[in-house]
């Protein structure tokens, strides 16, 4: 069966005769809520959208699945002349696009040879100030390792007006729709995302914090488990600490392995080259057993 995106997209994508208010009501038609969202897509419109100025959106995409975009994304995508967009981000999300608009690839992978970040920012830069609705979109959300500060202040240099529109991290989608609770009362209650890129140094600190209740979430850092395993449990994290690792987040592909801190380095080797891939660890992960009991939307997920 369709997911309900697919369904949003056969009546929406690429079919800008409709009024925006036909198309609305198509989509949510079947929804309780379909008059309020109407409402609220009726309401003042922001100032960006009726500027004849070019401007950027910086639009956060989520992990991968499209029905985890917002309503603010999606009225973006809709209306973009030229969508600048990256590799995590899931190819179903363009088709929302009018079909008069660009797409541009300006993705990046390690070890191949790409578009440089000054190449992207300047590409930005000028696509906004020929007029364009720019749509920078990106994997997650565009402020948790993706690059949109960055960007952003690269469009303040040129005095280019844009907006954020935030997108579901990878952390924290992939960790609900694993069923492992970020934070849970009286076992974890504070939660980090750090980078695999840049580790080394900080493992005893957060040995110290993980020991008394914290849960870290590694973003990029299946390629770094031989140092993280070996960073942690040095600076005396037990080897049976829970750690899961996660592959293709909230995707039909999704996969989740559940091992110990130990095991890391010897599952991360079989896992090699699976991208994208977090890895969470700490006691929450253990609540992932009890909660699957009864949950449906996660075995519709899992392959495993
Ligand atoms: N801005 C993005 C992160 C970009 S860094 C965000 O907010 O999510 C890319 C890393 O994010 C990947 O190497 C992986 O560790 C993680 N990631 C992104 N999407 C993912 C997904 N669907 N499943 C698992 N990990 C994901």
């Amino acid at each position: 069966m369709d997911a309900l995106y697919q369904h949003w997209f056969k009546k929406t994508g690429r079919t800008k005769e409709k009024t925006e208010e036909q198309t609305q009501s198509a989509r949510f038609s079947n929804h309780q809520q379909a008059s309020k969202l109407n409402a609220f897509f009726k309401d003042n419109p922001n100032q960006i959208e009726n500027s004849s100025k070019g401007y950027v959106s910086m639009v956060g995409a989520g992990p991968h699945d499209p029905e985890l975009l917002t309503i603010k994304a999606v009225k973006a995508i809709m209306r973009a002349d030229v969508l600048l967009y990256d590799r995590l981000v899931n190819k179903d999300i363009l088709e929302l696009a009018s079909s008069a608009s660009d797409w541009i690839y300006v993705g990046k992978r390690c070890g191949e040879t790409s578009i440089k970040q000054s190449e992207i920012s300047h590409l930005m830069v000028q696509l906004a100030q020929q007029g364009k609705r720019v749509v920078r979109l990106k994997g997650g959300d565009a402020f948790v390792f993706g690059r949109g500060g960055e960007e952003a202040l690269e469009l303040v240099r040129h005095s280019i007006p844009y907006e954020v529109i935030p997108g579901i991290t990878a952390a924290i989608g992939c960790s609900a729709s694993s069923l492992i609770p970020l934070t849970h009362r009286g076992i974890s209650r504070s939660v980090t995302f750090v980078t695999g890129q840049v580790v080394t140094g900080a493992f005893d600190a957060w040995s110290q914090l993980m020991k008394s209740g914290q849960t870290l979430v590694f973003y990029m850092g299946l390629e770094k488990s031989s140092e993280i395993q070996k960073g942690l449990i040095t600076s005396g994290l037990p080897d049976d600490f829970p750690v899961a690792i996660i592959s293709h987040g909230c995707s039909p592909q999704q996969q989740i392995r559940i091992t110990q801190l130990n095991q890391l380095k010897e599952l991360s080797k079989t896992l090699k080259g699976i991208s994208p891939t977090l890895i969470v660890m700490g006691e929450v992960v253990k609540l992932r057993e009890q909660l699957i009991n009864t949950v449906q939307s996660v075995t519709e997920y899992e392959v495993t």
